[in-house]
């Protein structure tokens, strides 16, 4: 007979992968029953951890299956829900629990594409998103979301637009369309500040930052604002656009945000009549530039038509209906959240990103 009290030591120590604490510890551990020969477990966990709830538990079962005298076919691992609000973070007061910023060195690279893809990716998986639209100087939020109501105040407070289960605030939404705003320093700096902090953002578990091309005045703010998690630096293959991406690179570095990753995008053409890959501008060149900077790499998007089309038409809440374009997309979401828990010294849940 298999031993339950040294199955359920196992379970009591395994990484919680919001906080990385013992799930013993944090009160997570649910049940740890013999049934007909079989060990049930139950844990509790976060909407934070959902993006990698499934592989959390079947980490779970093999530790529990290396460690105890249980096989793996005779462990039934599942997860309930636990509602752990997020905490006020910094000054500014934003309860959030990861803050991760999305930025690129030049424009055009399709940042804001993979911004809200990550937002959408975390939200399917039932994750609390929020997207802030930092790009003051084209602002394409709204765009892709297909919004175009302007935001109300109530108390003082800015409410985010409920958009296909995001929480979106756009400075594209408060300035009429079209009309161009010319941002001097302090006004930019004004103008971040409030979207971040006077907007009624809720108890999230992700606040995506889609940040201006280049300038690293915003990171900057930003990074006195608040803690930031970290950044996701978007680029191209090409090679100025990589040339682009070690600058942002640089530019997260000096005002101390972690860079989670690089995330190649338009890396090659799937053609969809035949399937045959095409390299247009050439790939593999972010994941070596990545390698070194010593920076992780986050994987790679394809360039495909559906997705362009979805994101002009304002339907990138879509972009997850097809899976040849949800899979690329999934990664990426999936090693950005692995990153987090890398970076916070790791849960055993998730395998180390190599540091490429
Ligand atoms: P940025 O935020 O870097 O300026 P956008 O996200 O606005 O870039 O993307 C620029 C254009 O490229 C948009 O028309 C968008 O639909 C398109 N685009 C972005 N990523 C892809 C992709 N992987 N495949 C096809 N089109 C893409």
């Amino acid at each position: 007979m298999a031993d339950l009290q040294k199955a359920r030591a196992v379970v009591d120590s395994f990484p919680d992968p919001e906080t990385g604490r013992p799930l013993g510890a944090m009160e997570q551990v649910r049940a740890v029953q013999e049934r007909d020969g079989r060990l049930a477990v139950e844990i509790a966990l976060t909407s934070w951890a959902a993006p990698l709830r499934d592989e959390t538990l079947a980490e779970l079962r093999e530790v529990i299956a290396a460690q105890s005298d249980w096989e793996a076919e005779k462990v039934e691992v599942t997860a309930t829900e636990l509602d752990r609000p997020a905490e006020k973070l910094g000054q500014i007061g934003v309860t959030a629990k990861s803050v991760i910023a999305v930025g690129s060195g030049k424009g055009g690279v399709g940042k804001s594409t993979i911004a809200a893809a990550i937002a959408f990716g975390l939200r399917n998986a039932g994750a609390k998103v929020g997207l802030m639209d930092a790009d003051v100087y084209g602002p394409s939020v709204p765009h892709l979301l297909g919004i175009t109501e302007r935001p109300t105040a109530s108390d003082g407070k800015l409410q985010p637009i409920e958009a296909h289960g995001l929480r979106a605030i756009s400075m594209g939404l408060m300035v009429p369309a079209g009309e161009a705003v010319v941002w001097r320093g302090p006004m930019l700096h004004g103008a971040v500040t409030q979207m971040l902090r006077d907007t009624e953002w809720g108890d999230l578990d992700y606040l995506l930052i889609d940040m201006p091309p280049g300038t690293g005045d915003i990171a900057l703010t930003l990074s006195q604002l608040l803690p930031l998690t970290g950044a996701v630096v978007v680029c191209t293959p090409q090679d100025v656009a990589l040339l682009d991406a070690v600058k942002a690179i640089a530019m997260f570095r000096k005002v101390k945000t972690p860079v989670l990753g690089v995330v190649e995008n338009m890396s090659v053409f799937v053609c969809p009549e035949c399937g045959v890959s095409h390299d247009i501008f050439g790939s593999g060149g972010a994941r070596q530039k990545a390698a070194e900077l010593g920076v992780p790499f986050l994987g790679t998007a394809p360039i495909n038509v559906d997705l362009r089309r979805r994101g002009d038409d304002g339907r990138m809440a879509e972009a997850y209906d097809d899976d040849a374009i949800a899979a690329p997309l999934l990664e990426i979401t999936r090693n950005t959240v692995r990153r987090i828990i890398d970076r916070r010294g790791g849960a055993a849940a998730t395998p180390s990103l190599p540091v490429l």
